[in-house]
């Protein structure tokens, strides 16, 4: 039993097209904060294929981590992960593109939906369709991918779409959803995979972390034990972000632990 989150299993760095600090301030907040753990994932989002910035080197960024984690290795225990924007058209670019290379932690994660970027073009993604079908696709895209990929260990920020609603989470019923979250985590469970706790939901002032809280009992009833805690951090401040609040959080919802990966075995570590 300990009072705080040590590890933060989702971090970025200027490896990411949209993140400029380096992994060193990263890895030296986390310090500052007391982590014991802290995993930097990447983004690689292959549907932006055309413009290089998005797809990552993996061959520099593996060596800069794992150098990193041998600088440090007396502060903290540096893993390396990768962020991987998945999509079922692109199933055999994933595969072609991170085969090979070693990994501590894989998040699959859905940015886009049919090719159209959520985050970057939300305009496009949401236009001619009411916000909850708009929702709905998202979330059916969710349950396709876990269907199709097996090549990751947790499933990133589930209603990450709520961001960028025209109304965000203002409407957002969990029991609209309901039959097709019940299907993702179910199959999640059964291929042995995880969910993450986001803390950049309470970043976007959504008032909760992703996935929401309906979501994560949900998980909880359904025997779902793998969850890893991240803050999505863009800069050096928000490593750890609000990890306090999670913490509450999964005690109020009788989680008996967190996880950790370290070359995507997964160890538990006890709330
Ligand atoms: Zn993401
Ligand atoms: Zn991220």
């Amino acid at each position: 039993m300990d009072n705080m989150i040590k590890a933060d299993f989702h971090v970025h760095t200027n490896f990411s097209n949209d993140c400029s600090v380096r992994a060193e301030e990263q890895i030296e907040s986390a310090i500052n904060l007391g982590l014991k753990f802290i995993c930097i994932t990447d983004h690689c989002d292959m549907h932006l294929y055309s413009d290089k910035k998005y797809v990552l080197d993996i061959g520099v960024y593996i060596n800069k981590i794992n150098s990193l984690k041998e600088k440090y290795k007396d502060r903290i225990n540096i893993l390396c992960g990768i962020e991987i924007g998945l999509q079922p058209s692109l199933k055999e670019a994933i595969s072609d593109n991170i085969n090979g290379y070693n990994f501590d932690f894989i998040i699959g994660s859905s940015h886009a939906v049919n090719n159209i970027d959520i985050g970057y073009n939300p305009d496009k993604y949401f236009n001619g369709k009411s916000e909850k079908e708009a929702y709905r696709e998202y979330f059916e895209s969710i349950l396709e991918n876990v269907k199709t990929f097996d090549n990751y260990n947790i499933y990133g920020h589930l209603d990450y779409v709520v961001r960028y609603g025209p109304n965000k989470n203002k409407y957002f019923k969990f029991s609209d959803y309901k039959d097709v979250f019940e299907e993702i985590l179910k199959i999640i469970i059964q291929n042995g995979k995880g969910i993450e706790i986001n803390t950049a939901g309470l970043r976007k002032n959504l008032g909760y972390p992703h996935p929401h809280r309906e979501i994560l009992k949900m998980y909880k009833d359904l025997g779902g034990k793998i969850i890893t805690i991240g803050s999505d951090a863009h800069l050096s401040e928000h490593v750890g972000y609000r990890f306090q609040d999670i913490l509450k959080l999964l005690r109020e919802l009788s989680f008996k632990s967190y996880t950790v990966f370290e070359r995507q075995v997964p160890k538990f570590i006890n709330l």
